[in-house]
């Protein structure tokens, strides 16, 4: 089994870090922490860079990078699409949010924070345990996954 790519997401790229969670990728994304912490956040856990910043970028600093140069989410995606997989049984893992583990809860214990009319259709729901999101698969959630399918038919 090959090893999963984790990435580390520039500030300016949280949607692009919002699909790569979506597909269960370990995308973390830290607002306001200067280069050389990221350089540290990079070595220690064995991410790529991603980043518009052609000067991060051209470093001579040794890290494992991509600049991104789209500035259209979707479209970013498809630049780093030689890294990335759509694996459905990755797909509503991680946090869209904060990057966290999903794990599955039983609707009865979340009775109260969930919209009626999504508690009377949905049956499967997970929860974020760092910041308490709850995710089901709803109209939302279809959408993205649809979208996904198409970007990566494209290329296979
Ligand atoms: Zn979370």
């Amino acid at each position: 089994m090959s090893k999963r790519p984790k990435f580390l997401a520039a500030e300016n790229l949280a949607r692009l870090a919002k699909w790569l969670r979506f597909l269960g990728y370990d995308t973390e994304l830290y607002r306001a922490v200067g280069f050389n912490n990221k350089l540290r956040i990079l070595k220690k856990d064995g991410r790529i860079y991603l980043t518009r910043c052609g000067k991060e970028a051209g470093s001579n600093i040794a890290f494992a990078r991509k600049l991104i140069r789209s500035g259209n989410h979707l479209e970013q995606l498809r630049e780093i699409i030689d890294f990335v997989a759509i694996d459905q049984k990755r797909i509503f893992t991680r946090c869209s949010i904060c990057n966290s583990g999903l794990y599955d809860i039983k609707k009865e214990k979340i009775r109260e924070l969930i919209p009626d009319y999504i508690y009377e259709n949905h049956e499967e729901y997970r929860i974020c345990r760092k910041c308490g999101k709850i995710y089901w698969k709803g109209s939302h959630f279809l959408e993205m996954k649809k979208t996904l399918e198409q970007i990566f038919k494209k290329i296979g």
